[in-house]
């Protein structure tokens, strides 16, 4: 995906230029807010069992036949969704990404989308949609089941996220989301919003392999609504403005 090349020199690269324009940031509702926290904390306490039990499916798919020669050691799927998270963080940290919301306060959430603080703190309304990502990844990897183990296509979903939140904070992606988006004062993710969005993905992941295709795609509408709803963003929107943007789009967000 070129990420090599976009690590090199990126820590030149990085500018942080003042905002140009200040925008009233758009208050959320405290319902809302205390809504998706409670929303959040069932998503974590329903993850936490999850992937215990992704991993525990993994682990106890028949062992492969015997092999001469020396003793392979398998290695357990948290070590390694552990090591992608790991390479993830050394890459952010190389393109200069700041470890947590330079505005020093350590308030786990952010709801101001228009803010200083949007990515910079560990959830925020786009932390939904990596857990949609999740849910994709596990839909996209289906068809493969007979040929990778669902710890295979786990990890595989951790490396694509993994790669997709090092993309979008190379310089080049960020310059496209400021010109193009509603997110003037963006540049890119903290450390630690990067890494609480792999875990969101690996959330929407785990929920997505213990539901029923037609509960996932519910989630999946469930969770665009309200994201239009509230914050005129979604992951599809998202994905609109990066691809092909769009003024009349960007005139409703920015309404
Ligand atoms: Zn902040």
């Amino acid at each position: 995906m070129g990420i090599a090349c976009a690590v090199v020199g990126a820590q030149e690269a990085i500018t942080r230029p003042q905002a140009q324009k200040v925008i009233r940031p758009r208050r959320i509702g405290r319902s809302f807010v205390a809504a998706e926290f409670f929303f959040y904390c069932f998503v974590s306490f329903q993850f936490s069992g999850h992937v215990c039990r992704v991993m525990q499916d993994s682990q106890s798919e028949p062992p492969p036949a015997p092999r001469s020669g020396p003793t392979t050691w398998a290695r357990p799927v948290w070590l390694d969704l552990t090591l992608i998270a790991t390479a993830m963080v050394t890459v952010l940290w190389l393109l200069g990404q700041p470890a947590w919301c330079q505005c020093g306060s350590y308030r786990p959430w952010s709801w101001e989308i228009d803010s200083r603080h949007n990515s910079q703190h560990l959830i925020d309304p786009y932390t939904f949609t990596h857990v949609l990502h999740g849910i994709l990844f596990f839909a996209a990897l289906w068809p493969l089941r007979r040929r990778m183990s669902a710890g295979v296509r786990l990890k595989t979903a951790a490396v694509v996220e993994a790669a997709w939140e090092i993309l979008e904070n190379t310089p080049m992606v960020i310059e496209r989301y400021r010109e193009a988006t509603i997110s003037l004062d963006y540049y890119g993710d903290s450390i630690a919003n990067s890494v609480f969005d792999l875990l969101a993905c690996l959330a929407g992941y785990a929920i997505a392999s213990r539901l029923k295709w037609y509960y996932s795609v519910a989630l999946l509408i469930v969770v665009e609504v309200v994201l239009l709803a509230t914050i005129r963003d979604s992951l599809l929107l998202n994905v609109i403005m990066l691809v092909w943007p769009s003024d009349a789009i960007l005139q409703w967000q920015s309404g």
